[in-house]
């Protein structure tokens, strides 16, 4: 098969035809309309074999996955999905692979309201990119630089089950004391929180999707925003399986430093707190308050009071030595 019999039928009308699509797949580029008073927000994640998912991982799966960390992104801009592009480079064209990968990300695409409107295809170690195109009212996108001193620090959702799911990989003991079909769901399926980033709009004064763990993002945001944090991690909501853990020795730090959460971390003047208890209420999910941002510059965690320093290595990076 070549390169256009791939694109033709494992590409085209992928996900959910959007109005603004005015040229999508087959053009040297798509062609978008965006209406008055909107503003495009665009973010591009890449996916490599062996760095970001493990060699024979189920292409639907990964598709899923694909999708759920760029539109965490948008969620953590509180914009609303429209279109994607994605540059698959592959090592060959594996049909049934293709066929796989192709149906689960029009499923997933087509569930969370997106149309893919073109990409990239070339022949090469497994890499997948997608670009996710989204869009929010001019102003009021959420923005890492908000935060201040005074205001409440909140979280969403259970902290920590992915970082735990990928350790029952390795520890076969661990996993066989608790139930890892469902904390690996956590790892593979993440659900991003786009209707909590839509709900913030006009609350929050700054938010962050968690991708990297929650003291490096939190880190980011502290940045972004001039302020330092006070975080009490007895405040964190944990799953079942994260407590049963703990029990059995295990500390905050997979909680604290492990990646792949994709929940939203965010800031809201202290006056508005009934306003976020409401909130979670409506959208349904846990949003817990762990903190207070500060006059400080980082962030300072705390387990009942006392200062907390993770053991383990900090959030991710890449190029770590290098850059
Ligand atoms: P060009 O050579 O002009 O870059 P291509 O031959 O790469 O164009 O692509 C032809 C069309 O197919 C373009 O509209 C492009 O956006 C689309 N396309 C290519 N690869 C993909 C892909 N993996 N997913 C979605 N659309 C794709
Ligand atoms: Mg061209």
């Amino acid at each position: 098969m070549n390169e256009f019999k791939l694109i033709d039928q494992y590409c085209r009308d992928l996900g959910r035809r959007q109005t603004g699509t005015l040229l999508g797949v087959g053009d040297d580029a798509a062609l978008l309309q965006i209406d008055a008073g909107q503003q495009l927000v665009v973010s591009v994640d890449t996916m490599v074999e062996g760095v970001h998912f493990s060699t024979g991982l189920a292409p639907r799966l990964l598709a899923e996955k694909l999708l759920a960390v760029n539109l965490s992104d948008l969620a953590a801009m509180g914009a609303e999905p429209r279109w994607a592009t994605l540059a698959a480079t592959l090592p060959k064209a594996d049909e049934h692979w293709l066929a796989e990968f192709s149906s689960g990300l029009n499923d997933a695409a087509t569930r969370h309201n997106v149309e893919l409107v073109g990409g990239d295809t070339t022949q090469g170690p497994l890499t997948l990119s997608l670009q996710i195109m989204g869009v929010v009212p001019a102003g009021a996108a959420l923005l890492r630089s908000g935060a201040q001193a005074g205001d409440d620090v909140w979280v969403s959702g259970e902290l920590g089950d992915a970082a735990l799911a990928l350790r029952c990989q390795a520890d076969t003991d661990l996993a066989s004391q608790l139930n890892v079909k469902r904390i690996s769901r956590k790892l593979h399926c993440p659900q991003p929180q786009l209707s909590l980033g839509l709900a913030l709009r006009g609350l929050a004064s700054a938010c962050i999707d968690i991708s990297d763990g929650l003291l490096g993002d939190l880190g980011h945001l502290c940045q972004a925003s001039g302020v330092g944090m006070d975080v009490e991690l007895h405040q964190l909501s944990l799953s079942a399986d994260y407590r049963r853990y703990m029990e059995l020795g295990g500390s905050f730090d997979l909680a604290v430093c492990g990646g792949d959460d994709y929940q939203l971390a965010f800031t809201v003047a202290a006056q508005h707190r009934s306003k976020v208890e409401t909130l979670a209420a409506s959208v349904g999910i846990t949003l817990s308050r762990i903190g207070t941002v500060t006059e400080g510059i980082d962030v300072k965690l705390y387990t009942n009071g006392a200062p907390y320093e993770p053991q383990e290595s900090s959030a991710y990076q890449h190029f770590n030595e290098l850059s």
